[in-house]
């Protein structure tokens, strides 16, 4: 590897003085959701899926966190992703890149120990064929669409692959994998039927391990589990489920934003771009230094909250680039002064929660983070 390409999602270092926004990412909780998924699915093996900057909470840390936890199994979505990985876990780390073998990858991922995800009859033929002209066997993970239609091999492919895989065996299929788009809803039909359409292709390609469950596919069950599951989001905190289950899994991540300037409005004031929030009575406001630009959606616009010491303090107005204004009213007067912080993510706020209330999706939420915090692993 030529080492040229950068991991791209590498974020800016912003350094604790003088940051108006403190990130905590709980690195031990991040240990004890791994263990937990672990011990749900033994003696099914947990990968972990690190893409998108480990969904933004530091690729490089999150990796090197779960390989000392015997985690092998790395999934990213991006061959970018997996060339600046790979130096960074031992050799012994498996790095599958999700979105394919993309043409021109080839040899980059022959000489990086990269594995492909094939998603196609043709990516499988690009592979075998750079095994061929290297004169050796080349490890990849091949991918079933079960009824998604974003990514895998699709079922009109299926024979032509098969009959592949019967005349030329260059390629080691290390296991067959499928995605499920509706986990997150325990009593899903698409659940069963891409189950069962998974196990069709099991018999098809028969003696092939399989890898199927993302974290809501750990929640469905064994027969779901295969040999390898491929937990993302549960590792960093979110809920697996999202039908009303409890979520099981621990916060990882924490958020608070400093106050930089607090103000008293009289009755009437317009509050914000556009003039959106009108005051109904005199408001004690405090602006507080973060907005979409830092991954607060702009969707929370006269919606959702932040906590001062458990005190809900809801959103007022439009959320800026840089800043939101909140009503602080219900706090004794003088309580927030200029560098107050107060929370965004923590004991009193979830990622799901404020993702509700910005309708969106935690993963939307952590991925978005902004890279103006200052960051701490804990
Ligand atoms: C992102 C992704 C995962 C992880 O999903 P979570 O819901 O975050 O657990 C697993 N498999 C594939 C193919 C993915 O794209």
């Amino acid at each position: 590897m030529d080492g040229a390409i950068e991991l791209s999602t590498k974020r800016r270092v912003v350094s604790a003085e003088g940051a108006t926004g403190h990130l905590t990412v709980d690195i031990s909780a991040l240990a004890r959701n791994y263990a937990k998924l672990c011990s749900l699915l033994a003696p099914v093996r947990a990968a972990a899926v690190v893409k998108a900057d480990a969904y933004g909470l530091g690729v490089e840390r999150v990796a090197q966190t779960l390989y000392d936890m015997d985690c092998r199994h790395f999934f990213v979505a991006q061959f970018a992703e997996a060339v600046g990985l790979r130096p960074v876990l031992a050799q012994d780390a498996q790095i599958f890149v999700l979105n394919g073998l993309q043409p021109g990858n080839e040899a980059t991922c022959a000489e990086g120990g990269i594995v492909p995800v094939l998603n196609s009859l043709q990516q499988w033929q690009r592979w075998s064929a750079m095994a061929k002209s290297l004169k050796r066997t080349l490890p990849a993970v091949v991918q079933f669409d079960t009824g998604m239609a974003r990514l895998g091999v699709p079922p009109e492919e299926r024979s032509a692959l098969a009959e592949g895989l019967a005349n030329e065996n260059n390629v080691e299929i290390l296991f067959i994998m499928s995605h499920l788009a509706s986990a997150n809803e325990l009593e899903s039909e698409q659940n069963d039927a891409q189950l069962t359409e998974m196990t069709r292709i099991a018999d098809e390609f028969s003696g092939f391990d399989i890898c199927f469950a993302n974290s809501g596919g750990i929640f469905l069950g064994a027969p779901y589990h295969g040999v390898l599951a491929r937990p993302g989001i549960a590792l960093y905190g979110g809920a697996p489920t999202t039908t009303g289950e409890p979520n099981p899994m621990e916060p990882v991540v924490g958020l608070e934003v400093a106050v930089v300037q607090t103000r008293t409005v009289p009755t009437g004031a317009k509050i914000g771009y556009g003039g959106a929030h009108v005051a109904e009575k005199q408001t004690r406001l405090a602006t507080i230094a973060a907005g979409y630009a830092d991954g607060l959606p702009r969707s929370l616009s006269g919606r959702g909250a932040v906590y001062y010491k458990g005190t809900r303090l809801p959103i007022v107005g439009r959320v800026s680039m840089d800043s939101i204004t909140v009503d602080v009213s219900a706090l004794p007067k003088g309580t927030l002064t200029l560098g107050s912080f107060v929370e965004v993510l923590g004991p009193h706020q979830s990622i799901d929660e404020l993702a509700r209330d910005a309708g969106t999706i935690s993963y939307e939420i952590l991925t978005s983070l902004g890279d103006r915090y200052d960051r701490h692993y804990r």
